[in-house]
């Protein structure tokens, strides 16, 4: 047999050098599309075969859901319930099963979640072209119909609420959709994706670009896609709720749209803005606008009694305060605050 040559060698060497480089430095182009669903700016990002086809799918899912959730469109499940005047409707088992999970959560919060704020939601119409500081009547009337204890839930899926009281789920759809979406595109294949339903962030699969998902946190006093800092996780959720998504201003004052069951009023509990990081995206949501609403010191003692979940909490006073285990895990780059852990 004929001895290859050394300049052979080692051009073959050379060759299987390159190819394996090649290899493992690969760093596939994930898909994405983005579009205009639930009233915010959704994208979806998905690395893997199949992401051609799960992408769209995904968000004409996402579509399907704010159909069923949506309380502004006439049809919506919510919709549905809500025109009812007290009487029993059947929604979908999907409609059913979220609304068994705001009630958990309405439970866990003592109330600062209420999925039967519909009331005041319409009244101070945050976020719409009739949006308006109420009179103290209208508000105490208001409240008179925001209740939790009032939904009944039976069979899981036919909803009744009292007289009067009108459900809104805008406070958990969007992480609930988050984890629908995720488990579909995990079922169509997909190794690794991001979705980010208006700043409520998913992921899941391993960051194809190499180490943890870093996902930036919006500092609330700059304007939009300033960052308060970054958080590293393996997979998971991070939702942020805060007094600049959607607000206005009146006087000096601003009326942002987390508003506390307990006063009616837009919740003013010290805080800016809240961050949850946890496994699903649902409980992420729910968790944000009820920690906002309970402030700092109720939040943290409720955080820190929940396996896997983690806060960090934005005060007026320009403290940024982490539940415990966020240290290490958050890089602070807002200027001007004081970090701490609790
Ligand atoms: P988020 O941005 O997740 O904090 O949700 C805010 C949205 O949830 C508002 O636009 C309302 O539709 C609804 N919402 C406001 N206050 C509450 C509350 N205390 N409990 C449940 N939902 C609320
Ligand atoms: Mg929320």
């Amino acid at each position: 047999m004929k001895i290859p040559s050394k300049k052979v060698v080692a051009l073959f060497c050379l060759i299987v050098l390159v190819v394996a480089g090649a290899v493992l430095c690969h760093r596939p182009d994930p898909v994405e599309k983005s579009a205009y669903i639930m009233g915010t700016l959704v994208r979806v990002r998905a690395w893997g075969a199949g992401a051609d086809r799960a992408v769209p799918e995904a968000l004409e899912r996402l579509s399907a859901l704010e159909q069923a959730l949506s309380a502004n469109l006439e049809d919506s499940d919510v919709a549905r319930v809500n025109r009812a005047g007290g009487r029993g409707v059947s929604v979908s088992s999907a409609t059913g099963d979220l609304l068994g999970e705001a009630l958990r959560f309405a439970g866990l919060s003592g109330g600062a979640f209420d999925p039967t704020v519909g009331a005041l939601v319409d009244l101070w119409g945050i976020g719409t072209e009739q949006a308006r500081v109420p009179g103290d009547e209208e508000i105490l009337s208001a409240l008179e119909r925001v209740d939790w204890h009032g939904v009944r839930l039976f069979d899981g899926n036919e909803v009744r609420l009292e007289a009067g009281q009108q459900l809104d789920l805008g406070g958990i759809a969007k992480g609930y959709a988050a984890d629908v979406l995720r488990d579909q595109l995990k079922r169509e294949g997909i190794r690794s994706g991001l979705i980010d339903l208006g700043g409520n962030i998913l992921v899941f699969g391993e960051n194809p670009r190499g180490g943890k998902w870093r996902i930036g946190v919006q500092d609330p006093i700059q304007s939009r896609g300033g960052v308060l800092g970054v958080v590293e996780l393996r997979e998971g959720s991070v939702v942020t709720s805060g007094t600049y998504e959607r607000f206005f201003e009146r006087d000096g004052v601003r009326y942002h749209h987390i508003l506390d069951p307990a006063t009616g009023r837009p919740a003013r509990s010290g805080l800016l803005a809240v961050t949850v990081v946890s496994p699903g995206s649902l409980e992420g949501d729910a968790l944000t606008t009820a920690l906002f609403v309970m402030g700092l010191d109720l939040g943290i003692a409720l955080v820190n009694g929940l396996e896997g979940v983690e806060a960090l909490f934005v005060t007026e006073d320009g403290r940024v305060v982490l539940s415990p285990g966020l240290e290490g895990r958050f890089t602070l780059q807002g200027e001007g605050y004081r970090l701490e852990t609790r």
